[in-house]
Formats: structure tokens, C-alpha cells, sequence
């Protein structure tokens, strides 16, 4: 790892979304991004074909220049890049940006960047609104696409990347698919971005080239000037700018357990997820894109435990027919042959928006008409689904789940059209599994109160912890000033995810935990010991889950769950778990060659590790 800077600039801790895990130390390369300065002119009704036809250029340009990018890298890049790519082209052939841009060129008769530059500023206004994390950066694509094209109409293409040629860690406001795609043949050690999140493009080029990546800094291009030494965690998603040497040691160490971590974790891939008494806990993986696939089998998962449907709706102009419903669901069930597959019907609406779809602005979209609620509203886009996934369910265990539920009409309408679906499809003699099983996903209080009565109206219950947290404990899921108020471990959440569990299994039915919760290894205990017979979290957190799984008994955890039902506040319990954790399962999250259980081990986001020297 490369010595620490000599002089005496303070060190800062930076923290952010850990994109790609691995650290990395070296100096900074800055990429500034300031907002371009466009001219207004106001033009004459007979200049308005020549900027029209200039305005034309300037896409086929930038359309030429990205797919020679693509060209390039196709053979390098893994796919998910390539599909980045992909939709920025089709973005340049968008009605709703280019075609908007040359209507307003002949409209208003101004020039060319200054119609541009309103089309990007209303559309930024528009996606800006946008609760969900995933379609906010779709927003960001558009600045990307719209930056390019606005260089070529002023004529400044110059790659901000080719001045790189010793070894550095890119620091950037975001980069953008052609930036990303030269990555590949360059010594990148690592980027920090001030935008993205887990689902930006960003980060999950970084996760597929393997580079270490931290994104949604927010301020890291503020912070960092060039050739200041950064060290950079992708795991714990910190960077430390100008570390002292006790820092770059501490972190060169921590590279050191990092790799023995995961050398040692892929012994667990084709263990069974057994804890110490033999109990076995199903672990399967969340989903989002058919692309996610290849990682399955790396991490031992035994199926997927839910399949976000949605995204099969975004970045599109149009609906999903029947068939291309069942051709998706159809390539993912035998992809993860012989395991099974939860499909959870579309979950969008109010926060997750879908263009085709007209969805209506709401003043309180986390409570407005989303999920199954706008599917019951729209029988017809719902039923086209429900078809697609009945006909996929022949060739693989396919589950349908129903996300949103809050009480016995939504359920009962939602199996209605289930029915009708099936009977369709009975009278065309199409194929299907007859007895796929019926899951409702529990994360509206009221669903969660009256789970005892609805247990007796599904196959399985999966909490979606992410959802519930928001509603129980009023947090709005994705607000960063009340954040710290979103605890899994609060004692209201122990109470509920307890009598979910019990009323499921008093019908029962199994249950399962989809959110995020599922995937912090502080948390498995709790789960083990509250009897959740499925955790589904993202593919990689497998290995690790497994591992403490496989060293922990399920009587203990349930003896150790007791005792946290007398605390009063979420701390006092985080407290508990951590302590008996050291105390009791020592073994179980220690990692051989790596040492005891340290606050450094756990992605928690109350547990960070801060450096007493850092600052922060
Ligand atoms: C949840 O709410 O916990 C969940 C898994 O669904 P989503 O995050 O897609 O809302
Ligand atoms: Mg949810």
C-alpha cells in the first residue's frame, strides 16, 4: 500500500454507498464536472432548418461516438455495461429528449443548445421528484446523455479520462458509460462518486469489472483535490483523504483480513444452511435483472426469494406482453433449476415509476396507489402478468407473490384474478403448474395485525422489512434526515416480525424475510432465534450469512431472542446483540486466520468503524 503523505494535511473520513467491495490506496484523480454554460440565442424562422439539421448532427456524433465506445470494449466489458450503453443509445434516439429538443428549436425558434439545456432542466425536475432510488438514476442517465450530446454541439469532445496514465483512484461527480468502458483498459485502482447508489450504473460496472467503488459521497469532489492520497474501502463504503501512517497501516491490515475473509467464505458456497442443532434455514437470493444470474451460483443460494418484477417495466415506452412476460420468467426459472423462484407481481406506482403506465402525481406517494393496489386498478396490465407467470410456472417451482397487501379484500381480489387468469388459460389448453404456490408479502401494519386471519389465505408470508420499517416506525424509507431513526432492531419491530412469524406457522405456512434486514449478519441471530424459515438478500451477502449460520444453534437463538424483548430502545438491544455475539457466537463470526469479532465486521450501518485518528 503506498506510504502516507509526509506533510501535515489533516485526514478526513468520507463515508458513503459501499458499490464494490475491496481497498485500495493511491492518489486521487479529480474529473470536475461543472455544469456546462450554454449560449441563448433567438433565432430567425429561416435559420431554424440549419439548426434543426446542426442539432441532428450532433446526436448521429454523439451516437457514433458510443457505439465506438461499445465497439471497443465489447469483448472486455461484462454485459450489464454493455446494456448501459445500450440504453444510452436509445436514449439519443428518445422522443421525450431529442424529439422534444428540435419541437422546441422550431417552436420557440431559439438555438439548439439552449433547447436542449430546458429539455434536460425539465426532465432532471421531473426524475429529481422520484422517490425511488433505482429511477432517480435513470434521471442521472439522461444528464449523461444529454452533457454528451451538448459537447458535441459546442464543440468540445475531449475524453476527460485520457490524460490518466499512473495507477490513481478516480474521484468523480459520476461517470458516465463511455468514461466507465475505458476503465476497463486502464490501471483504475478504484473511484468515488458523489452521486449513485447500490443500483447505479456506477456501481454496477464497478462490481462487474471487479473495482473497488464507493458512490453517494456526495461532497467528494468538493473535498479532494488531485494528488491527495486516498485510501479507499468499497466494502464499508468509506474513502480517508490524506490518511496519517497509522491509518494506511490499520487499513493495510484490514486488506489482509479481507482476503482472508473471502478466500475462507467460499468454502461455505456448497454447505447446507444448517445452523449447529441441524435446523435448516432456506437462504435464497433477491433479484432484479436477469443479468444478476451469474452470480448466483457463486453464492450458494437455493433459489430466489424474490424477483422484483418491476424491473421488467422501466426504461421502456411500452408494456411487457404476455409472452415476454413468460420468455423472462421462463430464462430465470431454468437458470436457477433445481431451486425455485418467488416472482413478486409488479410493485410500482407513487414512488417507482413506469412512463407507459400514467401513473397519477400523489402528494404521499409511499401511501399511494402502488403495488397491488394499482394492479387491482388496472386488471387487465395485472392479468397479462399473472398469465405470464402462470405459463413460466410449467417449466420450474415458480411461487407468485403479492406485494402491499394490507388487509383480506386486496388478497382476495388479487387470487381472483389469479383464478381467472388460470382459468384463461385452462380454456386455451395452456400449461401451467395447477397447485404454484400463493405468497403475500407482509409490510402494511395492518397486514402484519391481522396476520393470524390471512395466514389462512396464502401459501407463505415474506416480510418486506424495508417496506415495514418505513410504516411502523413512520420513517420515510429513502429520507436521509431521519435515517437514523430507520432500526430494524427496534423493539416495536421484534414484537411485529415475532407475531407474523407465530401466526404463520400456527396456519402453517412459512416465513420468509426479503428486505435488506435479512442480509446484516447482526441480525441473523434475531431471525434464526424468531423462526424465519427463508432469509432472501442480495446473492453476495450469501457466503458470510452461511457461514454464522453454520456456527450458531438455533436453541441458543431462541433463548437469546427472549431476552431482547425486555429492552425499551432499539440501542439497548444493538447493544445486547453485540455483546452476545462476542460472548456467545465468538466462534461463529470469527473467520479463520482473521481473528475475533470486531465492529468492522458488520455492514451495519450503526456500526461503522471509525478511526479514532480519522476524525470524521
Ligand atoms: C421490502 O419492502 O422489504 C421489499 C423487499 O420490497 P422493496 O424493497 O422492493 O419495496
Ligand atoms: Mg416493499
Amino acid at each position: 500500500m503506498t506510504a502516507a503523505n509526509p506533510d501535515s494535511k489533516a485526514p478526513k473520513v468520507l463515508r458513503g454507498v459501499g458499490a464494490s467491495p475491496g481497498i485500495v490506496a493511491g492518489k486521487a484523480f479529480t474529473l470536475s464536472r461543472e455544469r456546462i454554460v450554454v449560449p441563448r440565442r433567438q433565432i430567425l424562422p429561416e435559420q431554424v432548418p440549419r439548426e434543426l439539421h446542426r442539432f441532428q448532427e450532433a446526436v448521429a456524433e454523439a451516437q457514433r461516438e458510443l457505439q465506438k465506445a461499445k465497439e471497443q470494449v465489447a469483448l472486455s466489458l461484462p454485459r450489464e455495461a454493455l446494456l448501459i450503453m445500450d440504453a444510452h443509445l436509445m436514449l439519443l434516439a428518445d422522443e421525450m429528449l431529442v424529439g422534444h429538443a428540435a419541437q422546441l428549436i422550431e417552436e420557440e425558434q431559439i438555438n439548439a443548445e439552449w433547447a436542449l439545456r430546458k429539455v434536460l432542466d425539465e426532465l432532471a425536475a421531473l426524475f429529481r421528484k422520484m422517490k425511488d432510488s433505482y429511477l432517480r438514476e435513470r434521471g442521472l442517465d439522461i444528464e449523461v446523455v444529454g452533457e454528451l450530446l451538448l459537447r458535441w454541439l459546442m464543440g468540445s469532445q475531449e475524453t476527460r479520462l485520457s490524460q490518466i496514465e499512473d495507477p490513481v483512484i478516480i474521484v468523480a461527480h459520476d461517470l458516465s458509460p463511455a468514461e466507465t468502458a475505458q476503465l476497463a483498459g486502464k490501471k483504475v485502482l478504484g473511484f468515488a462518486t458523489d452521486v449513485g447508489s447500490r443500483t447505479s450504473h456506477t456501481a454496477i460496472v464497478a462490481s462487474s469489472l471487479q473495482i473497488p467503488a464507493v458512490v453517494g459521497l456526495e461532497r467528494i469532489t468538493r473535498e479532494v483535490n488531485p494528488g491527495d492520497l486516498l485510501i479507499l474501502d468499497g466494502s464499508s463504503g468509506t474513502v480517508v483523504v490524506n490518511p496519517t501512517e497509522t491509518i494506511c497501516r490499520e487499513y493495510q491490515e484490514r486488506k489482509q483480513r479481507l482476503l482472508v475473509m473471502t478466500r475462507e467464505l467460499r468454502k461455505y458456497v456448497d454447505l447446507p444452511s444448517t445452523t449447529l442443532d441441524g435446523h435448516r434455514v432456506r437462504l435464497a437470493a433477491n433479484l432484479e435483472i436477469l443479468e444478476e444470474i451469474q452470480y448466483l451460483k457463486d453464492s450458494g443460494a437455493e433459489g430466489v426469494g424474490l424477483f422484483r418484477t418491476e424491473y421488467l417495466f422501466l426504461g421502456r415506452s411500452d408494456l411487457p406482453s404476455e409472452d415476454e412476460h413468460y420468455q423472462h420468467y421462463r430464462r430465470l426459472i431454468e437458470a436457477v433449476a433445481p431451486h425455485g423462484a418467488t416472482l413478486r407481481t409488479l410493485d410500482l406506482g407513487g414512488d417507482k415509476f413506469a412512463s407507459q403506465l400514467l401513473m397519477p402525481d400523489e402528494m404521499n406517494p409511499a401511501m399511494g396507489l402502488r403495488a397491488i393496489r394499482f394492479c387491482l386498478a388496472s386488471p387487465e396490465i395485472f392479468k397479462t402478468q399473472l398469465r405470464g407467470i402462470l405459463r413460466a410456472s410449467a417449466h420450474g417451482k415458480i411461487r407468485v407473490m403479492f406485494p402491499m397487501v394490507s388487509g383480506f379484500h386486496e388478497i382476495r381480489e388479487a387470487k381472483r384474478l389469479l383464478r381467472e387468469a388460470a382459468d384463461e388459460l385452462d380454456r386455451s389448453g395452456v400449461a401451467f403448474d395447477h397447485q404454484i404456490q400463493v405468497g403475500m408479502m407482509v409490510e402494511v401494519p395492518s397486514a402484519s395485525l391481522m396476520a393470524d386471519r390471512l395466514a389462512k389465505e396464502v401459501d407463505f408470508f415474506s416480510i418486506g422489512t424495508n417496506d415495514l420499517i418505513q410504516y411502523v416506525l413512520a420513517i420515510d424509507r429513502i429520507n436521509e434526515h431521519v435515517s437514523y431513526l430507520y432500526e430494524p432492531l427496534h423493539p416495536a419491530m421484534l414484537q411485529i416480525i415475532r407475531q407474523v412469524v407465530d401466526a404463520g406457522h400456527a396456519a402453517g405456512i412459512e416465513v420468509h424475510i426479503c428486505g435488506e434486514m435479512a442480509s446484516d449478519p447482526l441480525h441473523l441471530p434475531v431471525l434464526v432465534g424468531l423462526g424465519l424459515d427463508e432469509l432472501s438478500m442480495p446473492a453476495t451477502s450469501i457466503p458470510r450469512i452461511k457461514k454464522i449460520l453454520r456456527g450458531i444453534k438455533k436453541s441458543d437463538a431462541e433463548a437469546f431472542v427472549q431476552e431482547l424483548f425486555r429492552f425499551d430502545t432499539a440501542r439497548e438491544v444493538l447493544e445486547f446483540v453485540l455483546e452476545e455475539i462476542k460472548s456467545r457466537w465468538a466462534d461463529a463470526y470469527a473467520l479463520e486466520g482473521v481473528g475475533g469479532v470486531e465492529a468492522g465486521d458488520f455492514q451495519c450501518a450503526v456500526n461503522p468503524f471509525p478511526s479514532p485518528e480519522a476524525g470524521s
